[in-house]
C-alpha cells in the first residue's frame, strides 16, 4: 500500500468540496468564472483551445513530476459529473498545496486537466458539439476543434496515463445483479482482438484498484462498460497511441439527478489513482481485480411499485399487477426549467425485473388521473379539490397567461392550454404515460395519497405538498438520454 493511501482514503471531502458549482448544468462562463475564484495557484494555465462557437477551453496543469497523466472530462456537453469533480480536485489541490501527499506527489506526476472539452455541447446540454459530431468518434478524422485541440494537448504532454471521464445512462444495473451501476469503469482495447499489451494491462491494474477503492465506499454498485474497441473513440485510440487509458462512467442512483455521492466518488478516485500512480503501486496490483468486475447489465426502472391493485376505468374490478416508472427530465414550455416527470415504464408481472427503489404496494388501490378545464375562480384550494376528485391537468383558456397560473397555484399540477391538441389516455395507466393516480386505501376505499407525474401532491399522513404547476409538452415521451 502506498505511504499516502490512507490519508487520501480519509480525507473529508466536504473541506473540498467546491461548492459553488452546484449544478451539472454547469457552462463554460461559469466554468471559466470558477478557475478564477478558485485562485489558480500552484495551478498553471496553458494555452487554451477554442469551440467550434469560439469558447475556450481549459488546459491546467499542476506538479513537476516525470509522470504525466491526462485527465479529459465532458466531450459529450451533458456529462458533467467528472468536470464538478475536477473542480473539487482544483480546490483540494490548492488547499492542500503545502500538505506532505502535495509535495510529494507533485515531485511524482505533471496533472494535466481539459475539464470541459465540449462547452458548445455544454451550453445546450447535449452529447454532440455544436456541428452536430460526436467527439467521441472524431479520434481518428479530428475534423472538430475540439478533438484537434484534445489531440494536441496529448502530443505535447506525452501522458503516461490517460482518464477519460464520461456520464453513462443512469439506469445501467452490475451485471446480473439487479443492482444500479453508479459508477463503471473501462480499460479500453486498442484493438478489434481486445488483446493485453503493456500498457493496456497497466490500465487494467489500475482500473481494477479503481473499483476495489469504489467498491469499500459503495458495495457492489461498480460495473465494467462495454469493451469491444470502438475504432474512431478517443479513448481506444488513446490507449492504440501508447496511454494507458482508464474509462470512467458515472452511473446513477435512486432520484439523485445531481449524482453528488458519485461526483464524490470521482474525486476520491482521482486521488486514489494519483497516489497509486507515483508510489509505483500499480504494478503490484493483480488483474483478476479488473477481470472479475461484471459488466454493465440490463436498464433497470427507478421505481417498482408491487402488487398494487389498477382501477382502469374499462373493467369492473381492480386488476393485480405491478407498475414501473422512469423519470425522465423534461422542460417546463413556459419556462424551460427542466424537472424529473415520472412516466409509466412498465405494467403487468413485473416480480423478475429488478428496480433501482421498490415499494410495496399490495395495500392500495391505484385510480388514474383524468383531466379537466380549469375551475374557476382560479385558487389553489380550488384547485385542490379538484385533485382530490382525481384531476391533474387542466385545460386553461388560450387567452390566460400560464405565467400568472403558475404563480396562483402552489401546487405540481399540469397545466394544459385547451386549444392545443391533447393526447393523453386518461382511462388507464399505459406505458409512456404520466405516473398520476389517486391512492386508495384498499380497506376503506379513502384517499390515502395522490401522486402527480410520479411524485406525491397529497397524502393522509402529510397532507399537501407545496409546488408550482408545470405547462408540459403535449408528448410525454420517456426520454432516454444518449450517452
Ligand atoms: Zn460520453
Amino acid at each position: 500500500m502506498g505511504q499516502f493511501l490512507e490519508w487520501v482514503t480519509r480525507l473529508n471531502y466536504d473541506q473540498y468540496r467546491f461548492a459553488d458549482a452546484d449544478s451539472r448544468r454547469i457552462r463554460n462562463h461559469e466554468l471559466i468564472g470558477f478557475l478564477v475564484g478558485l485562485g489558480i495557484s500552484p495551478v498553471r494555465k496553458n494555452a487554451v483551445g477554442f469551440s467550434f462557437e469560439g469558447r475556450k477551453i481549459e488546459h491546467l496543469s499542476w506538479g513537476r513530476g516525470p509522470v504525466s497523466i491526462l485527465l479529459w472530462s465532458q466531450m459529450h456537453g451533458n456529462e458533467p459529473t467528472a468536470t464538478l469533480a475536477l473542480l473539487d480536485l482544483l480546490s483540494f489541490l490548492h488547499q492542500e498545496k503545502d500538505s506532505p501527499f502535495c509535495q510529494w506527489l507533485s515531485g511524482k506526476v505533471t496533472l494535466h486537466l481539459v475539464p470541459m472539452l465540449n462547452p458548445d455541447g455544454a451550453e445546450r446540454f447535449t452529447r454532440r458539439n455544436a456541428l452536430g459530431i460526436d467527439l467521441n468518434r472524431d479520434a481518428l478524422d479530428l475534423v472538430s476543434p475540439e478533438s484537434r485541440f484534445l489531440k494536441a494537448v496529448k502530443d505535447q504532454v506525452n501522458p503516461v496515463w490517460g482518464f477519460n471521464l464520461h456520464d453513462q445512462n443512469p439506469r445501467y444495473s452490475v451485471g446480473s445483479s439487479g443492482k444500479p451501476a453508479m459508477l463503471s469503469l473501462l480499460a479500453p482495447a486498442f484493438d478489434r482482438e481486445r488483446r493485453d499489451n503493456e500498457n493496456r494491462l497497466r490500465a487494467k491494474k489500475l482500473t481494477g484498484f479503481l473499483r476495489q477503492q469504489a467498491e469499500l465506499r459503495i458495495g457492489p454498485h461498480v460495473g465494467k462498460y462495454d469493451d469491444a474497441f470502438g475504432a474512431r473513440c478517443f479513448g481506444d485510440n488513446m490507449q492504440k497511441w501508447g496511454v494507458s487509458t482508464i474509462l470512467i462512467e458515472s452511473g446513477g442512483w435512486y432520484q439523485s439527478p445531481e449524482k453528488a455521492k458519485i461526483r464524490e466518488l470521482n474525486f476520491r478516485l482521482f486521488l486514489a489513482a494519483f497516489e497509486a500512480i507515483a508510489s509505483g503501486e500499480v504494478d503490484q496490483f493483480p488483474v483478476e481485480w479488473y477481470e472479475t468486475i461484471p459488466f454493465n447489465g440490463p436498464l433497470l426502472p427507478e421505481l417498482k411499485l408491487e402488487r398494487t391493485f389498477l382501477a382502469d376505468r374499462r373493467v369492473a374490478e381492480p386488476v393485480l399487477t405491478d407498475l414501473a416508472i422512469n423519470y425522465p427530465p423534461m422542460n417546463d414550455l413556459v419556462t424551460g426549467k427542466e424537472q424529473m416527470v415520472g412516466v409509466i415504464a412498465d405494467v403487468g408481472d413485473l416480480h423478475t425485473v429488478p428496480s433501482m427503489a421498490t415499494l410495496d404496494f399490495s395495500s392500495w388501490i391505484l385510480e388514474p388521473m383524468r383531466a379537466n378545464f380549469m375551475p374557476m375562480p382560479v385558487t389553489t384550494d380550488v384547485v385542490k379539490r379538484s385533485v382530490m376528485e382525481g384531476i391533474d391537468t387542466f385545460f386553461y383558456p388560450a387567452a390566460t397567461d400560464p405565467k400568472r397560473l403558475k404563480s396562483q397555484i402552489a401546487l405540481s399540477v399540469n397545466l394544459h392550454r385547451e386549444d392545443f391538441h391533447f393526447d393523453h389516455n386518461t382511462t388507464s395507466l399505459l406505458p409512456g404515460e404520466r405516473a398520476s393516480f389517486r391512492i386508495l386505501d384498499k380497506a376503506t376505499g379513502e384517499v390515502a395519497a395522490i401522486w402527480i407525474n410520479g411524485f406525491e401532491v397529497y397524502s393522509r399522513e402529510r397532507g399537501w405538498q407545496q409546488g408550482v404547476p408545470w405547462v408540459m409538452p403535449n408528448h410525454v415521451r420517456a426520454l432516454e438520454v444518449e450517452l
